[in-house]
């Protein structure tokens, strides 16, 4: 387990700002992270912003120019970036998995509208970097924040080499079995949700074989947080281990997870560093 290489994938403008959605719940990092940024096998990058050539290979100039005209775009552009680097990292070997950090981008973005809290892909740049520049093909995107993912959803529509498994409010199975909804349940318990990864998600990577999961961890599902399904601190690390067990099994353990909704800052104080902990092999 020793050869396991972590990154960690952040940018101090993340910190300090009413960021769309999610506030500034990252206003204790990167200082709850030391401890864990402290083990030799787990690196801190600073997350660099993303090229225009790269966005308009997935959006409209439209969204594109709106995006850069907006106040959040600094901060969106660095987690795009800092996520893009982090599956080059991935593909060259030289980390197993990773944690990158999410403001004001991500799952409602299609190519030419946004809307939610998510002004550009997340998703969409980095799938299409890996592919022109390692020609990797096949990609599992694991997305299990509070609400329906209908921007990745139609960015990769009729694409069958994304696997893209959403847990959200309805039961969907569409474009030949490649893109899937489950409905999490309005007010579930942990063992429940779990068990739900368990049927949907695993049995159809073991079948599907990604090079890689990229996984959307959210924690607006927590209870208290605003998109509540009644789930408790520690389900997002159980989450976590059982996705990366999973990993190490079917995909030599490339994982790469991004924060994605949830305003709490306890929870991402809580959760983060332990996410860390886990993918590191502590
Ligand atoms: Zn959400
Ligand atoms: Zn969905």
């Amino acid at each position: 387990m020793s050869s396991i290489r972590t990154g960690v994938f952040w940018h101090d403008i993340f910190k300090g700002q009413d960021w769309p959605i999610i506030g500034d719940k990252f206003m204790h990092f990167p200082e709850v992270l030391a401890e864990v940024l402290d083990y030799e096998n787990v690196q801190l990058f600073e997350s660099k912003p993303v090229s225009d050539e790269l966005l308009l290979k997935v959006h409209t100039p439209y969204l594109v120019e709106s995006f850069k005209q907006a106040w959040y775009y600094e901060g969106g552009s660095r987690t795009i970036g800092g996520m893009v680097e982090a599956m080059e990292k991935i593909c060259e070997g030289k980390l197993t998995n990773a944690l990158n950090f999410m403001v004001a981008v991500g799952h409602h973005a299609g190519r030419a509208s946004a809307w939610g809290g998510t002004y550009a892909s997340l998703t969409g740049p980095v799938i299409y970097n890996a592919r022109e520049k390692y020609g990797i093909k096949k990609f599992a995107i694991l997305d299990t924040d509070s609400h329906h993912a209908d921007g990745t959803r139609e960015i990769f529509f009729g694409d069958h080499d994304v696997l893209h498994v959403c847990f959200c409010s309805s039961n969907v199975i569409e474009d030949n079995g490649t893109k899937i909804c489950v409905d999490a349940g309005y007010h579930t318990s942990d063992e429940n949700y779990l068990n739900l990864v368990r049927k949907e998600f695993i049995p159809r990577i073991k079948e599907f074989k990604p090079y890689v999961i990229i996984h959307l961890l959210g924690h607006d599902t927590a209870e208290g947080d605003y998109g509540s399904r009644g789930l408790s601190k520690e389900f997002f690390l159980d989450l976590v281990r059982l996705v990366n067990k999973h990993a190490k099994e079917i995909c030599e353990g490339r994982y790469l997870i991004t924060s994605m909704g949830g305003d709490r800052v306890d929870l991402a104080d809580y959760i983060f560093p332990n996410v860390v902990k886990i993918l590191s092999g502590r």
